[in-house]
């Protein structure tokens, strides 16, 4: 087996088995965070010393979680809940949760009541970003240090906060040329492949993942470029899953080009900018990111993807809509018209995490990459 195949079976394994993880680096008796999407300053559990892991959900049934929130919350909420209240992310030493929406507002007391022994600890972003926005969220992430320091049990200092934000701008640079690197092989970054390594990096120590991509992309650019002849399409939305959608992409000859999903890209656009004040640095970030979860009335992440979709020659946009998503609900005619001025289809998918509802989606797939790969021709 070659070290590309070594390095894209490890993250694989990782990206499908987070609680193995979390139970390794308990038994090297580290303190795990869970942290909830969108958006956590991950950086401050890296400078605790403990290890951020995110929640994304899984395809879980709901059982319990249907006394708390109602049957339209969406499904990424709903099992994430499930499995804190089934007892699945027990060894968590503190979950964080961003009160962003209406659905994960409700997290934030349903957590509380429903899973006690796992402390949880709320972050308000601002909707305001301009300068008054980012002195509330300084103050924000000074009240999270404060728990933080609490769950691990010593202080965290300045010098360590400064390293952390330095591990997180290099591993968001190098996931970026990750994602560069990886149109170039479509051949031997599939989908599957392509969400993996970005969602490794949410069940991985920053700097082990770092390593790890930074090698796998310097392997990548060994290899010849791939001359693609099927579709070539962006995917949108909160996540690229389940796995099923991706293997139809496969299936279906479309390629990846690149993501503008919260779950991959989106989390890396906006660098922390360097600075002597850290938190201030940390908060500042806010002020640069591109999401339909922030307030952002120039709709910055759409005139975005039209400047990569024109500038890739992408066919076509798939955005996997999380069922119930106001958000991305909300910015779906926007990224129409603007898709449509460019001559780029744009096909909704609804994404569901319950068990068995991707096949569903294989007709609506097939049609479209027989669209685009024909207009193509
Ligand atoms: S998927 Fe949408 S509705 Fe659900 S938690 Fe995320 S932003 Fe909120």
């Amino acid at each position: 087996m070659s070290r590309l195949e070594q390095i894209i079976e490890q993250l694989m394994k990782i990206s499908h088995d987070p609680r193995k993880q979390l139970e390794r680096y308990q038994s090297e008796g580290k303190k795990v965070v869970g942290c909830f999407p969108p958006y956590t300053p991950q950086e401050l559990v890296m400078a605790a010393g403990m290890v951020p892991m995110g929640i994304w959900g899984s395809q879980t049934e709901s059982y319990q979680v249907r006394a708390y929130v109602p049957a339209f919350c969406c499904p990424i909420m709903q099992s994430s809940l499930e499995m804190g209240l089934n007892g699945s992310m027990k060894g968590l030493s503190a979950v964080m949760i961003p009160a962003i929406c209406d659905a994960l507002r409700c997290i934030t007391q349903n957590w509380k009541v429903g899973v006690p022994d796992i402390p949880m600890i709320p972050v308000t972003y601002p909707q305001n970003r301009t300068d008054a926005g980012i002195q509330f969220l300084k103050s924000e992430y000074e009240v999270i240090r404060a728990r933080l320091e609490k769950v691990a049990g010593h202080p965290i200092t300045e010098e360590d906060l400064k390293a952390a934000l330095e591990i997180s701008r290099q591993h968001s640079r190098a996931m970026l040329e990750f994602a560069e690197e990886a149109r170039k092989h479509p051949d031997r970054i599939t989908p599957i492949i392509r969400h993996s390594v970005m969602k490794s990096a949410w069940f991985m120590e920053k700097k082990e993942h770092l390593a790890l991509v930074k090698e796998l992309t310097e392997e990548l650019k060994k290899e010849p470029e791939c001359d693609w002849k099927g579709g070539r399409v962006i995917l949108s939305g909160i996540t690229g899953e389940p796995d099923e959608l991706l293997k139809l992409l496969e299936e279906y000859g479309l390629m990846v080009d690149s993501d503008d999903l919260a779950q991959e890209s989106r989390q890396y656009t906006a660098e922390i900018p360097e600075g002597d004040d850290a938190l201030l640095c940390l908060a500042e970030q806010w002020k640069d990111r591109k999401c339909s979860l922030v307030h952002d009335t120039e709709k910055t992440r759409l005139v975005r993807m039209c400047e990569t979709a024109k500038e890739h020659q992408v066919q076509g946009v798939i955005t996997c809509m999380m069922k119930f998503c106001d958000q991305e609900e909300y910015d779906l005619p926007v990224m129409n018209a603007m898709m449509k001025k460019l001559e780029i289809p744009v096909l909704a998918l609804e994404i569901d995490q319950q068990p068995g509802t991707a096949e569903q989606l294989r007709t609506r797939i097939q049609t479209f990459a027989e669209m685009i790969c024909n207009s193509k021709k």
